[in-house]
């Protein structure tokens, strides 16, 4: 049922919807630069074949999986899944696979139809969101402040990951899952679920001690990928848009100005895959500095196969939001 608050943000989602109703045409064509079975990224020498979505699904699976299974990224690591259109080489590591791990909150838009075409009746979804606390997509909140309405994903904010707290619950859905279909390795998702478990507590300290000081202040990123990791070091998140290959309005532009103004900003924050130079138009205009905070839906192929690329992106990520918050 569509919440009539959502409306409008349902069919502003039209470009991904034209994107998976054009799969079978990109299927049969093979067209979309980038998205070369060689270019998707493999770890492990494990027999059970894992397939996983985008980066830190490839990460946290990669870290728990160890020997005992290979890791296939169905995305290539460049490409993030709000843009992504699905090839034959997708199709045919899904058909093969024993495993799909997913972020799941409709993060990955193109997988349903794939699923379904790839004919795997053995195939165990893993949705690593399952049992993870959410929140919705555009608080009503932001919606009366502004009188604008905002595009989203879909009922709730798929950006869980960048949460750690919450980025270690998904990595114990993988654990369990893994688990699950693979008991005889059982001993080893256990102990590597742990050890990166532990390793992402240990930032999530760093991190609530290193914004402590900056509790309550505002950021603005181009996206709206930050409201968990917001949520969880008592910040405010604003975007302009809601996907990151939307353009923003006149109106979108003001109230970051706006926002920008009242919270006294040193800096807008960007995002890897973002080339919009309206955002960087705006940061100029406003005289403000853009930082880069990658909310990891992209990365290079050498930084999908190392698990440790969470830790190293998220600490150079809060090393940034502090300048721009002004520290
Ligand atoms: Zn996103």
């Amino acid at each position: 049922m569509i919440n009539p608050h959502r409306s409008s943000p349902r069919n502003c989602l039209t470009s991904s919807i034209v994107k998976l109703s054009c799969l079978t045409v990109v299927l049969s064509l093979g067209a979309c630069s980038g998205s070369v079975p060689s270019e998707t990224s493999a770890s492990g020498r494990g027999d059970l074949k894992v397939v996983t979505t985008f980066l830190p699904m490839t990460l946290f699976t990669t870290a728990v999986a160890g020997d005992c299974a290979t890791v296939t990224a169905l995305i290539p690591p460049n490409l993030g899944p709000h843009d992504f259109q699905a090839t034959p080489a997708t199709a045919s590591a899904l058909s093969q696979a024993e495993v799909l791990v997913e972020n799941g909150l409709d993060m990955e838009e193109f997988l349903e139809k794939l699923v379904s075409s790839a004919e795997n009746e053995n195939l165990v979804t893993i949705n690593t969101s399952s049992g993870v606390k959410t929140l919705e997509s555009s608080e009503p909140d932001h919606h009366d402040r502004y009188g604008h309405h905002h595009h989203d994903h879909g009922e709730v904010n798929p950006h869980i990951w960048l949460d750690p707290v919450r980025a270690a619950e998904q990595v114990e859905n993988i654990r369990d899952g893994l688990v699950e279909v693979d008991p005889g390795c059982a001993s080893t998702y256990l102990k590597n679920a742990e050890l990166y478990s532990q390793k992402l507590k240990d930032l999530n300290n760093d991190i609530a001690s290193q914004l402590q000081p900056y509790s309550g202040k505002s950021f603005v990123a181009f996206h709206d990928f930050a409201p968990y990791f917001a949520e969880r070091y008592q910040l405010k998140a604003d975007y302009i848009v809601d996907l990151p290959d939307m353009n923003p309005s006149p109106a979108d532009l003001q109230r970051v100005a706006t926002q920008v103004r009242q919270s006294q900003l040193k800096a807008l924050l960007s995002e890897p895959q973002e080339g919009n130079r309206s955002f960087n138009a705006l940061a100029n205009d406003l005289g403000v500095k853009i930082v880069e905070f990658d909310p990891l839906e992209t990365g290079s192929l050498e930084s999908s196969l190392d698990p440790n690329t969470y830790f190293k992106v998220m600490r150079s990520n809060v090393t940034n939001l502090i300048e721009a918050i002004g520290g």
